[in-house]
């Protein structure tokens, strides 16, 4: 069974184990050389997804990232999307919407980011921000809420459609491990400028989200976009699964690399003679 479906939401978030090393077979201390292992085909993958899109293929991915404060967006972003091309992958974090964006629907600045023909784009934070921060701050009214969730899966199925893969990732941590990663970001000099006062403020709301995420789950788990619950508890194992997951989108386009669009014989012959 491939990793994909082993991690597909199935079970209420609140019964996952977020220290679970679900599909990893071997010592979880592999999992870190697991992860420089896969980076070869990962790069070779997304070269072939990148020169199929310069010759006019419509494939694209895009690997949404949601999850609790240190729940680890920004370290699978360094170690699974750092490992392929940075030409290749378009990376953008949504915070709060500014001015601008706030005038237009929620989808407005999500339809602005999605990666071009060609290339692998990695949301940190996604249009969910608008389901779930948004539903637990109370934001918007509640019909508007609603409309929402509907509004994502017309969304995603369009993108699909137009030959986008969704890679939709809840990276799943809980209490006990925030605090662990809260109070080591306060010892180390290093790891300081990501804490943020304001992130224990939501935390207070932990079972807000986690009912706020469920809801996310039981609606927007479709099946051309299906959502993926990955145990972050143990960093290493969830950067293998977040990779494999990617790999397993990569694997499944059977992509080759294209066909010139010019006479190659004679092409040869006019460098052998220039
Ligand atoms: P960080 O990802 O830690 O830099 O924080 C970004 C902040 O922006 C988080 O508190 C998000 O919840 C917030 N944010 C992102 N998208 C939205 C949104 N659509 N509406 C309100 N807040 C948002
Ligand atoms: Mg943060």
């Amino acid at each position: 069974m491939s990793l994909s479906e082993q991690l597909r939401y199935r079970e209420p978030l609140s019964d996952v184990d977020a220290r679970s090393t679900l599909g990893f077979v071997g010592d979880i201390a592999e999992a870190k050389s697991a992860v420089k292992k896969m980076r070869s085909e990962l790069a070779e993958l997304q070269e072939k997804l990148y020169a199929n899109g310069l010759s006019g293929d419509s494939l694209s991915i895009l690997l949404v990232l949601q999850g609790m404060d240190t729940s680890g967006k920004g370290g699978v972003i360094e170690k699974v999307a750092g490992s392929v091309n940075p030409q290749g992958v378009s990376i953008t974090s949504f915070k709060k919407p500014t001015e601008e964006e706030q005038a237009h629907d929620f989808l407005w600045r999500i339809n602005k980011a999605l990666p071009q023909a060609g290339k692998i784009g990695v949301f940190d934070r996604s249009h969910y921000e608008d389901v779930l921060i948004v539903r637990v701050h109370r934001l918007e009214s509640q019909g508007e809420i609603e409309r929402r969730y509907e509004a994502i899966n017309e969304f995603e199925k369009a993108y699909v459609e137009s030959g986008g893969t969704i890679i939709k990732c809840l990276l799943h941590v809980d209490k006990d491990i925030q605090k662990e990663r809260f109070a080591s970001r306060l010892e180390d000099p290093e790891k300081l400028y990501k804490y943020r006062p304001g992130d224990l403020d939501e935390r207070a709301r932990w079972d807000e989200y986690t009912e706020a995420y469920q809801f996310v789950l039981d609606r927007c788990s479709t099946d051309i976009a299906p959502w993926h619950v990955i145990p972050s508890g143990h960093k290493p194992y969830r950067n293998w699964a977040v990779g494999t997951l990617l790999l397993e989108a990569l694997r499944d386009l059977k992509l080759d690399w294209p066909a010139p669009n010019f006479d190659l014989e004679a092409e040869k012959q006019r460098v052998a003679e220039c």
